[in-house]
């Protein structure tokens, strides 16, 4: 986790804070989910044993004010200029990291805390994160 995450975290109330998702965490060989200009679009009642269903789940149920499964550091941009938060918790690679630093660069509304957790199995498919400490900062 970043560095002092939680701590960063606390005070900003979970309305005005977002989550976004890496679309590697989908279960490639049964996932039902389709693109969408929004991102990864999850038929309603998915089953599946999924993290990002699990993360979704509960950032909507503590009243987080978006989620968004992204392909790409563009439409996650998009995303977080749209939506305007005051906090960003970020699940996301090496890569992406990287990648989301330079677009904060250019970042043009008032920046948002951004706090991320990195992924436990790396690739890009079939990722995993570690669910228990991702819960954990999203309700901290
Ligand atoms: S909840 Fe998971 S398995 Fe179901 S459509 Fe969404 S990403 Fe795919």
């Amino acid at each position: 986790m970043t560095e002092g995450g939680a701590e960063r975290l606390a005070g900003i109330p979970m309305g005005e804070r977002v989550l976004l998702l890496p679309h590697c965490l989908r279960p490639s060989q049964a996932c039902p989910g389709r693109p969408s200009r929004d991102g990864l679009a999850c038929p309603t009642g998915c089953t599946v044993e999924c993290s990002i269903r699990a993360l979704r789940e509960e950032a909507l149920c503590l009243g987080y004010k978006a989620v968004c499964v992204a392909p790409g550091g563009a439409l996650a941009l998009r995303f977080v200029q749209d939506a305007a938060p005051r906090a960003v918790v970020a699940i996301a690679c090496a890569k992406e990291l990287r990648e989301g630093e330079d677009a904060a660069r250019a970042f043009s509304g008032a920046r948002p805390e951004v706090v991320v957790l990195a992924l436990s199995r790396d690739g890009c498919v079939d990722t995993e994160v570690n669910l228990e400490d991702a819960l954990r900062l999203l309700r901290s």
